[in-house]
């Protein structure tokens, strides 16, 4: 079988290699889980667990072994719930996490995504301390056919552009609102803080139905701590994880998601507009694990 590239390479190659379940197959999986960012706490249970099974039915086939390491990362994939919340009129979603995760990018992904499904979107573009920040999420938000609110001078109180937004959404009848935030990490606090007016000031024209992180996998753990300020004080209701196609370590989605307690809403795959999916427990197992 030629090798598998993405975020289940490592577990499906593996997977295409073992003839028989002994101790070297142990050793390979419990090297694959640690490669692949599962974190030392979920492969040592998972492991524990499969050993327990592996027992149990008293099996020395791989493909036994596999199915059930499928089923266990699907069960706790499915401990929490992917749903986005956009039932409301307007949805404000507003898409947080520091520069570089990818978040102008998932923007007008989700923009497109949400577009597939005939809704009207509008995207706020209150990062509006620098101009080409501005610019590109616009020109994300416009190819995927959304409508977009600038601010009206350099440097606008994001908290304006933003209400403007949701104004506009509740003017026109457009129905889901995507706000673009800053991301500077140099500015931790004073990033919270704009955070914090932007919400209150959002929330005088409507609720806030999804803050969304945005999270790069191939940052891994490092990625979880740079955005440990947004996950404490920004109000996260789910994660995107993003950069799923060029990396080797998806066992990084149970991981922070056991960790933060906050679900996956989003996964991103690819740099195209089209590269954005719902988070289906289901299909990543089998993604991950073949
Ligand atoms: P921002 O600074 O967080 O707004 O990040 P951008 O949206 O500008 O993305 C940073 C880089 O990551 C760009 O080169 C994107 O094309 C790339 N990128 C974003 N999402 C994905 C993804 O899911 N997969 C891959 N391979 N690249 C991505």
């Amino acid at each position: 079988m030629a090798p598998v590239a993405g975020f289940g390479a490592r577990l499906r190659n593996l997977f295409g290699t073992v003839r028989t379940i002994d101790e070297d197959t142990w050793d390979d999986l419990e090297a694959a889980m640690i490669g692949a960012d599962f974190g030392p706490d979920i492969t040592e249970s998972m492991l524990a667990d499969l050993r327990e099974k592996v027992d149990r039915y008293s099996t020395t086939d791989p493909r036994d072994l596999q199915r059930m390491l499928r089923e266990d990362v699907e069960e706790r994939l499915a401990g929490f719930d992917p749903t986005l919340k956009l039932s409301d009129r307007p949805a404000v979603v507003l898409i947080v996490g520091v520069n570089g995760v990818g978040k102008t990018t998932t923007i007008g992904k989700f923009a497109k995504f949400v577009g597939n499904y005939g809704r009207s979107v509008v995207v706020g573009a209150a990062d509006t301390f620098r101009a080409a920040a501005v610019e590109q999420v616009a020109t994300w938000a416009e190819r995927a056919g959304a409508a977009v609110v600038r601010p009206q001078h350099p440097g606008q109180d994001p908290a304006s552009v933003a209400y403007q937004t949701v104004e506009y959404a509740q003017r026109t009848g457009t129905e889901i609102v995507l706000i673009d935030t800053a991301g500077r990490l140099h500015t931790k606090g004073g990033l919270m803080d704009e955070l914090g007016k932007v919400k209150r000031v959002v929330e005088k024209l409507a609720p806030i139905a999804e803050v969304l992180l945005v999270l790069d996998a191939t940052t891994g753990q490092n990625g979880v701590m740079q955005a440990q300020a947004f996950i404490e004080s920004a109000g996260v209701t789910g994660l995107v994880v993003t950069k799923l196609d060029g990396s080797a370590k998806g066992g990084f989605v149970l991981r922070v998601q056991d960790e933060t307690g906050i679900p996956i809403k989003l996964i991103g795959q690819g740099e195209r507009i089209q590269d954005l999916t719902g988070f289906t427990p289901h299909v990543f197992a089998q993604g991950l694990v073949g």
